[in-house]
């Protein structure tokens, strides 16, 4: 299964990818996750998305696309990868494309999760994460247990100011994806209000039915 998650900053890519790449054993490939580990680890790739991500920009498209064709090349995306975060602007999207073209595989499926904006800033400037353990809890969806309260922090990028402005953002580079990916037919589109639960039912229902599709 090759797959790719959209949606907006908040719309629980991260929650339902984790659980997505369990239920089909494939590897999940988050841009987001891999940028903030070169960020961490001072690489010069980190050190150049460093600037963009803290501004809640996007990192420019060339040291993107380098890293994600780099990596779903890899042996273990052979048989399948679940993209989250990318693509974010439509040439990543062409570029993925002709990526795996030539590899001569091709993508089952794009979800697109849909969450009205106005429930994303709440969902965005209420998250925080255990640096421990990676749990990620909602001060009011999801509050933590008291005794992790203390040590939770917050995403640099999920300030109410960085938040606005990746919503702007997701709505000008990111949403051209859509309309790239329904003129494939491989488009999903699934409702992700409600919990992680519901939203996960409603995504393998889905993917059930497009893998039907392709069957018959
Ligand atoms: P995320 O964890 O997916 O919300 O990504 C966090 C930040 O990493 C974004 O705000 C961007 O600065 C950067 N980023 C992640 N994926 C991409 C991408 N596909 N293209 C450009 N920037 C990205």
């Amino acid at each position: 299964m090759r797959m790719i998650l959209i949606g907006p900053p908040g719309a629980g890519k991260g929650t339902q990818a984790a659980n997505l790449v369990q239920t089909y054993s494939i590897p999940h490939i988050s841009t987001g996750d891999m940028l903030r580990t070169a960020v961490k680890q001072g690489t010069e790739l980190g050190k150049q998305a460093d600037v963009f991500m803290k501004a809640g920009n996007l990192v420019p498209d060339e040291l993107v696309i380098a890293m994600v064709i780099e990596r779903i090349g890899q042996a273990d995306c052979d048989s399948g990868f679940m993209l989250d975060g990318f693509p974010r602007t439509r040439p990543q999207a062409v570029a993925l494309d002709a990526a795996l073209e030539t590899a001569g595989a091709a993508l089952d499926a794009v979800v697109l999760i849909e969450v009205p904006d106005a429930m994303i800033t709440e969902r965005i400037t209420g998250r925080r994460s255990d640096p421990q353990t990676g749990d990620i809890y909602h001060l009011t969806f999801r509050p933590p247990p008291a005794e992790v309260a203390d040590r939770l922090v917050q995403r640099k990028d999920d300030t109410a100011e960085a938040c606005a402005n990746r919503l702007a953002k997701y709505h000008k580079d990111t949403a051209p994806v859509v309309p790239f990916y329904e003129e494939t037919g491989k488009l999903v589109r699934v409702d992700g209000v409600g919990t992680p639960a519901e939203v996960q039912l409603r995504i393998v229902a889905a993917l059930q039915a497009v893998n039907n599709q392709a069957a018959n």
